[in-house]
């Protein structure tokens, strides 16, 4: 099932002539294109709906690259790299000039990561540029961790689909800004803030969930079609039987605590104590629940430390209100 040679050959083709190839990474599938190429970026956010003034992502194949991409690299920079890469982190930084701001939203600062997945590093190796890649899903909704899902979503808005198989991850990469005086966490992801503080020596900030950066973006984001609310862990068999009574058909993300309790619910998931595979289910857990034709799903946030604080990120986002 996953990716052979002449698969990651075909893909680095598909790069080259301007085509779209959606790629595994550890974190989520990606929708990557050539990063030099306008043309093929602009399709991205066509394919995507994404507003182009929301910047990607440009993944490259190994640290050693950075300087050929980006200008002024600091020294804090640097130590990220060495020791988080190949991995879910991003750094933003200065813009080089073989980063076109097509990619960047017009931005004079870009992110880059080394995304570390065998295939999605194979491809990097074998195409030998640089791949943009957001998330391979439609804006808002609920990014792909399965080739399976990359192709029930995109379909045939899509050249090529990579498949190298679940990502192991599950949620979106940390994005830390080193542009500025002090580095800052702008996105909470795969690497926890306490592994980037014990490498720093230093606190970092994190920004409230509802803070909206780019302008047009919507406060929801990472959404399935159900509607999700989040309430405390110990209420949520108590909302979810109320919310089944009144006619919903109740999706449950059921805390590992209440695992042997009853629900009255259309679907339940029991959520997994372990915060690594939480994240690694995370999306498709609520794939699985808007399959199961839930209308609304009751969840509840994890504490916040470690790989909690993604997650609880991507409920939040997910539970924020919907453009109408
Ligand atoms: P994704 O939507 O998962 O591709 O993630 C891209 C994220 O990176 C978005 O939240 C962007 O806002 C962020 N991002 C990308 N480039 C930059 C940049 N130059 N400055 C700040 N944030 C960026
Ligand atoms: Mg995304």
């Amino acid at each position: 099932m996953t990716a052979s040679t002449s698969d990651i050959e075909k893909a680095a083709g598909v790069l080259r002539a301007g085509g779209l190839v959606a790629l595994p990474t550890e974190t989520v599938y990606g929708l990557g294109a050539n990063a030099e190429d306008p043309a093929a970026v602009a399709r991205i956010f066509r394919v995507k709906g994404r507003p182009s003034s929301h910047p990607l992502i440009v993944h490259l194949g190994g640290a050693e690259y950075l300087d050929d991409w980006v200008e002024d690299v600091p020294a804090t920079a640097r130590l990220l790299a060495e020791h988080f890469w190949p991995g879910p982190l991003t750094l933003v930084l200065r813009r080089g000039p073989r980063v076109p701001l097509e990619a960047t939203g017009g931005l004079e600062t870009v992110a880059v990561r080394v995304p570390d997945h065998p295939v999605g590093l194979a491809l990097l190796s074998a195409f030998g540029g640089g791949v943009t890649a957001p998330s391979a899903n439609r804006f808002g909704s609920v990014s792909p961790t399965t080739a399976d899902h990359v192709r029930a979503e995109l379909g045939e808005a899509v050249d090529f689909v990579l498949d190298g198989g679940p990502c192991e991850v599950g949620v979106e990469s940390t994005i830390v800004d080193v542009t500025g005086d002090a580095p800052s966490i702008l996105r909470p992801g795969g690497v926890t803030r306490e592994d980037l503080e014990a490498v720093l020596g230093c606190p970092l900030e994190v920004p409230s969930t509802s803070r909206v950066r780019v302008p047009g973006q919507h406060p929801s984001h990472y959404a399935p079609r159900a509607r999700v609310v989040l309430v405390e862990p110990e209420k949520v068999v108590a909302e979810a039987g109320l919310a089944q009574e009144l006619g919903h058909r109740v999706g449950v993300f059921l805390p590992a605590f209440l695992a042997d309790a009853p629900v009255k619910a259309h679907a339940v998931v029991t959520v997994p104590s372990s915060m690594a595979a939480y994240a690694h289910g995370l999306y498709g857990f609520l794939r699985e629940l808007d399959q199961q034709g839930c209308d609304l799903i009751i969840a509840s946030v994890p504490v916040e430390e470690g790989l909690g604080l993604a997650i609880a990120n991507r409920l939040r986002r997910a539970a924020g209100p919907r453009p109408s």
